[in-house]
């Protein structure tokens, strides 16, 4: 059903849990390393292979981070709480059960304000939990990688026992057609706000940050929510948005037909956008969780939550009020910058020297557009805040115009170097030779002698049709001011 349609007929309720891998050193429950691209099976050990004997012992850090994280997200801390064990058979889990926390989670009752179209939005917390990853299984033969289809299934364990972090939403409810967006800006945020925590290098792409996506429909008027599908490891923020809108769309219309909607796990598909169903989704019963009998409870003590409180670094959205107070820049601006991930680029190209306008200027313009038509992140541009910084100089110095810097930055992100490797390879200096730019001059008057003409009688605004003249003629290296200062010395007029 169309997306217009179904919000009219029906209300969304979302929900994120979302894992992100802790960096720390070593793994959750043993001294492996956690090292990232590693050979297949070359970081574990019995803990993590769960050969038979072996005991658990907790990581500090990794505590120390959860609650990190869970208070910048104003969570209350649990004085004491307990590992569970979640009973289940995956083969990448060697256990046959994952060491995780169930009615006893660190971190609870919390929120993160979130910014929509100009609109606050808190999303509340439910839990913040710690727990250990799985292992990751690569299913052969089949077309789409997955185990459907496949001929056999290989297994790396150097994931399984790495710490995990799980951060579980209230209900969301009340978004409406911002839905999507919503759930694509909590996961933004939360990003950043782990980010600058330093727990981890929460990359998407590498799978240390994923989210499932739970969605629901209610028809308008009803105040019962719906049954709700949960769309697993969503790994980019662009698919976090098309996963909420296609469940949208697709669990309107199985309504609207009179049919229902199972509970259910379901894959999202990069390529079309689209979800399909997984397993039906598991009851908590069925995992049959028992307190973990080999790993003493946690209880921090209320002194170190405060010191760790103490030393919360300052969070992204404190940051960005605090940059644009800095840069005077408004609400919409900021909210442009953020929406690409260009802050902390034009933070960083300002540190390097450039003006709050030339540094945003760049990144928002000519970047962003390049960044858009290649499909890539502003951030994976092959250029650095520091050439864009050099760029910005050249221009401000009056070697580069616009023009002529916007070749360069082409240069740059073609590989041809630093900004000035492409300056001297492709000749882009402004022409500053006064003789060299007067003998251009002379020639545009000659070929040019009605608009010369025009300006001597005192028609100054003709002078336009010189200046294009000299720019074409020295292939838009001139600088623009100066020619046309000289135009009108050569013409006799002044203005
Ligand atoms: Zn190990």
């Amino acid at each position: 059903m169309p997306y217009d349609e179904a919000l009219e007929r029906f209300e969304p309720v979302l929900g994120l849990e979302t894992h992100v891998e802790l960096g720390t050193a070593s793994k959750m429950f043993c001294g492996c390393p956690t090292a990232f691209g590693a050979a297949p099976n070359t970081q574990v050990c019995p803990v993590c292979l769960a050969l038979p004997g072996s005991l658990p012992t907790a990581n500090a850090q990794a505590i120390e981070s959860t609650i990190k994280i869970g208070l910048a997200l104003n969570c209350s801390i649990a004085s004491w709480c307990r590992f569970a064990r979640k009973n289940y058979f995956y083969p990448d889990m060697p256990k046959n059960y994952q060491i995780s926390q169930y009615d006893e989670p660190l971190c609870f009752d919390g929120h993160l304000d979130i910014e929509v179209e100009g609109r606050t939005i808190r999303v509340g917390i439910e839990r913040v939990h710690l727990e250990e990853d799985t292992g990751k299984s690569t299913h052969v033969g089949g077309a789409t990688g997955r185990i459907h289809g496949a001929d056999h299934s290989i297994v790396d364990y150097n994931r399984a026992g790495i710490p995990l972090v799980e951060i579980v939403t209230k209900p969301i409810e009340g978004t409406d057609r911002m839905a999507p967006e919503v759930a694509k800006a909590y996961v933004t945020e939360l990003r950043e706000l782990v980010r600058a925590l330093g727990v981890s290098d929460v990359r998407m792409e590498e799978g240390s940050m994923r989210s499932d996506v739970n969605v629901s429909l209610m028809p308008r008027g009803s105040a019962e929510w719906g049954t709700r599908t949960e769309t697993k490891n969503v790994n980019s923020l662009r698919s976090v948005e098309r996963a909420v809108r296609f469940e949208i769309e697709r669990q309107a219309a199985v309504l609207a037909d009179g049919g229902r909607i199972v509970q259910e796990t379901r894959h999202f598909h990069e390529d079309t956008g689209a979800t399909t169903s997984g397993r039906s989704k598991e009851e908590a019963q069925d995992y049959r969780y028992f307190p973990e009998p080999d790993l003493v409870p946690i209880a921090p003590a209320a002194e170190w939550v405060e010191s760790l409180r103490a030393e919360l670094p300052e969070l992204p959205s404190v940051r960005r009020k605090r940059l644009q107070n800095e840069w005077g820049v408004s609400d919409l601006d900021m909210a442009a910058m953020h929406n690409i991930d260009a802050i902390g680029l034009v933070e960083a190209t300002i540190a390097a020297g450039a003006p709050p306008a030339d540094a945003r200027k760049w990144w928002m313009g000519e970047l962003a557009r390049r960044a858009n038509e290649s499909g890539t992140a502003l951030a994976d541009l092959p250029i650095t805040p520091d050439q864009v910084a050099r760029v910005t100089a050249m221009v401000a110095g009056g070697a580069l115009n616009d023009k002529l810097a916007r070749q360069v930055l082409e240069g740059v992100l073609a590989g041809e170097g630093t900004p000035d490797d492409v300056v001297s390879a492709r000749g882009l200096q402004i022409v500053n030779d006064e003789g060299e730019l007067s003998s251009i001059i002379d020639q545009v008057i000659l070929d040019n002698a009605d608009a010369a003409d025009k300006v001597r009688s005192g028609k100054v605004a003709a002078a336009g049709a010189l200046v294009g003249g000299v720019m074409k003629a020295s292939r838009g290296k001139a600088d623009a001011g100066r020619a046309r200062q000289l135009i009108l010395e050569k013409l006799g007029v002044t203005e």
